[in-house]
């Protein structure tokens, strides 16, 4: 039986049921904020508010993927769980190099100590304060992803670090890897790097892809066997939602319609009307689905919402020790 790690505790692949894959419901602080308090999630009663209209459409459960040290919050996510019903499955690992101060554990750890930090989290439990330190706060919440991120077109030797230990806890653990590109580039290093240190390709989701909406590239990432996973639909600011529709009939015409996943990424809050924003977390079931369904892609839907995702974030059968 193939198992899911939630925030809740471990659930059947099966139980996953319609799963966004690349969600943001608490970004309580830390350099997102900081930047731009746009990004600042710090109300779980407006993520279950928001939730709403996502179960409202038949929605079970989300990856939160937020890494830690950047306002993660895992109690917060598990009582988000509880009062939503959803099962939400949370994120360790790391994001892009600019947003961590030089002096971050990151840079200055071997990628083995990274590996360990990033297993504890997915054995034992994450972090409470994201391994700022220097105590612990070691709730009993565990993490099932591990998040990897570069930015565009940079790939430095903390780079290279990083994908090793990601790789190496995914090694120990089984977690899946799901990554994050900046603009949809680097998507064929950062898989090629983990296939290279010995990850399978279906624990391998590279995110935000669809922002570079080039079938071709698409497909020659999808013959390496790993999970594509968009979430440009609702951002016409990006682009119209006709590019991820063309992209998803191009998987089915070349047949790697079992390796798409779908999010809506919705890391700030003018996204969400809890917050007086939009279009909120209904828009991907209540909008694009069936928009999917007229254009004659409906066999897709369930694919796309259940199927991929219970295999995409299911926990290898893997547990070489560090
Ligand atoms: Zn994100």
């Amino acid at each position: 039986m193939a198992l899911i790690r939630t925030v809740t505790g471990d659930i059947d692949a099966r139980d996953l049921g319609i799963c966004y894959a690349h969600e943001h419901l608490l970004i309580t602080g830390g350099m997102f904020p900081r930047h731009d308090k746009d990004f600042l999630l710090d109300d779980s009663a407006h993520a279950v508010e928001d939730l709403h209209a996502f179960t409202a459409l038949g929605g079970s459960s989300v990856a939160d993927l937020m890494p830690c040290g950047l306002g993660r919050d895992p109690e917060g996510l598990r009582s988000i769980s509880e009062r939503a019903g959803v099962s939400i499955i949370a994120a360790t690992g790391f994001h892009t190099e600019r947003w961590y101060d030089t002096q971050h554990w990151l840079y200055h750890y071997s990628a083995g100590q990274i590996a360990g930090l990033f297993r504890e989290e997915i054995e034992v439990g994450m972090d409470q304060w994201g391994y700022r330190g220097p105590l612990l706060n070691r709730t009993r919440v565990r993490a099932g992803v591990i998040k990897v991120a570069t930015g565009y077109y940079t790939w430095s030797k903390n780079t290279e670090k990083w994908f090793e230990a990601a790789a190496l806890a995914h090694l120990a653990t089984g977690a899946p890897i799901a990554s994050h590109t900046e603009d949809g580039v680097l998507g064929d290093r950062q898989a090629d790097t983990l296939l290279k240190h010995g990850v399978s390709a279906d624990s391998i989701i590279i995110g935000h892809i669809d922002k570079n909406a080039d079938p071709y590239v698409h497909r020659d990432l999808a013959a390496r066997g790993v999970f594509l996973e968009y979430d440009g639909p609702s951002r016409l600011k990006y682009g119209p939602d006709s590019d991820v529709v063309k992209l998803i009939a191009a998987a089915t015409e070349h047949g790697y319609g079992d390796q798409i996943l779908l999010g809506m990424d919705l890391a700030r809050r003018s996204y969400y009307p809890s917050y007086g924003g939009g279009p909120g977390l209904g828009y991907l079931l209540g909008v694009f689905a069936p928009r999917l369904e007229a254009e004659g892609l409906g066999d897709m839907v369930q694919r796309i919402f259940v199927d991929n995702p219970a295999r995409a974030f299911a926990l290898a059968q893997t547990a070489d020790p560090l």
